[in-house]
């Protein structure tokens, strides 16, 4: 049995290769008409950069929108634009990419970690009143692999302490909470256009607010501290150039007229697959809170149970699993907290007080999430069709009986 797996040289379960970006000509031909033009960059972010920013506001439901280089940089001026000051504490979940919690140390603040909820791996709120200090100034909550965080708690919660509310939408472009969009909800939404995310331009990040004097303050921080009215060198804040250019905004332009459509199609595959893995012992997918969301899938997770899988580890599974022509992955193999940047407290120029110290941090359900639970599979095999759903469910069955006989 064991040879008929793909990783021992057997006929893979899936033979279709999934493609990320999905574009055509008419993306091509966006990108050429600018690059023909000559008008390249866009230093008054006007044209075609500002085009965009309106048709994703619109797109979100928020008033206003500011592109930028990264959703690192989206997450760190928004935390800036808020007020924050040196020391300040900004909770932060520890099953995140680094960016959600390194952008935080440099603005000089402290981020401090607050558990998942084990059902849905997003920030739990029942914890994250426990972590309120006086210090604590905002909370970043990310919508994690693109499923809503519980945005009802946490705004309750957030207005009670008077804390800023940054949503990391890095995963979560299109997605939704009760009918609103994921980014429009806090104070400010933070998105990422990184080549492997719902929305590409290859790098690119854009922030989603409704508050003018943040908006007016992003602004200006993106732009060299330049401030509306001012001068060419007349420069108000410690901003930098962190301009997107006119190739990004044409193609992002066209990719976001597909968005819709794709994040639809990732949901009912994922609601389908769901159906499909729960029915396998040892295979739990995530749960979908109370259905009142829709999910981006940027990642679909299950979890995994070894036990039921002759005690093979998960890095393993998730390596047959890929072998078997289903793009797989362990995931985040710590929590953020275990990264050398916070135990060996590697800050460099940045001020960040001396009793900082996250050698005893400890959060349980992302410890088991990384080191025993979760498997990711990408989010491009979730625009496939219900057919390659059944072969999802049917690699991992196949791998099960030849671990097991
Ligand atoms: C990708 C990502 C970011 C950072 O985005 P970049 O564009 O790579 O800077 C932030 N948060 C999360 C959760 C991400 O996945």
């Amino acid at each position: 049995m064991k040879n008929q797996l793909a990783i021992n040289g057997g006929s893979k379960t899936m033979n279709k290769k999934f493609v990320w970006p999905v574009f055509d000509e008419s993306d091509v031909d966006a990108v050429t008409e600018v690059a023909k033009s000559g008008a390249w960059g866009n230093p008054d972010c006007t044209g075609r950069v500002a085009q965009f920013e309106k048709e994703f506001a619109e797109y979100c439901g928020s008033k206003y929108a500011i592109s930028c280089v990264n959703g690192s940089v989206a997450l760190r001026l928004a935390l800036i634009a808020c007020g924050v000051k040196p020391g300040d504490e900004v909770i932060v979940p520890p099953y995140t990419f680094i960016a959600t919690a390194s952008i935080v140390l440099e603005a000089n603040c402290v981020p401090v970690f607050v558990d998942i909820d084990p059902e849905t791996y997003n920030i739990d709120p029942v914890q994250i009143e426990k972590a309120i200090t006086s210090k604590t100034k905002a909370i970043i909550p990310v919508h994690f692999a693109g499923q809503a965080c519980d945005m009802d708690k946490i705004m309750e919660i957030t207005s009670k302490h008077n804390l800023k509310v940054i949503e990391d939408t890095a995963h979560a472009h299109g997605g939704e909470y009760k009918g609103k969009k994921l980014g429009s909800i806090g104070d400010a939404g933070c998105f990422s256009f990184q080549s492997s995310k719902n929305l590409t331009s290859g790098e690119g990040g854009i922030v989603v607010t409704d508050d003018e004097g943040l908006f007016d303050m992003i602004n200006s921080l993106r732009n060299v501290g330049r401030v509306k009215g001012g001068e060419w060198y007349e420069h108000h804040n410690l901003g930098c150039n962190y301009r997107i250019t006119e190739l990004q905004a044409a193609l992002l332009s066209k990719q976001l007229a597909r968005l819709e459509q794709q994040t639809q199609l990732r949901n009912e595959n994922g609601v389908y697959l769901n159906s499909l893995l729960e029915k396998i012992e040892g295979i739990q997918p995530l749960s979908r809170g109370r259905g009142e969301t829709l999910h981006t899938y940027h990642i679909y997770i299950f979890k995994y149970d070894k036990s039921k899988f002759s005690n093979l580890s998960k890095k393993e599974f998730a390596s047959m699993l890929g072998a078997e022509g289903i793009p797989s992955f362990m995931g985040y193999p710590e929590p953020l907290y275990k990264q050398p940047l916070f135990k060996e407290k590697n800050f460099l120029c940045y001020a960040i007080p001396e009793e900082v110290n996250y050698t005893d941090v400890c959060c349980i359900e992302t410890e088991k999430a990384c080191y025993e639970d979760a498997v990711w599979i990408m989010q491009n095999i979730m625009l496939g069709t219900k057919e390659d759903m059944d072969l999802v469910a049917e690699a991992i069955l196949k791998i099960q009986q030849a671990v097991n006989s």
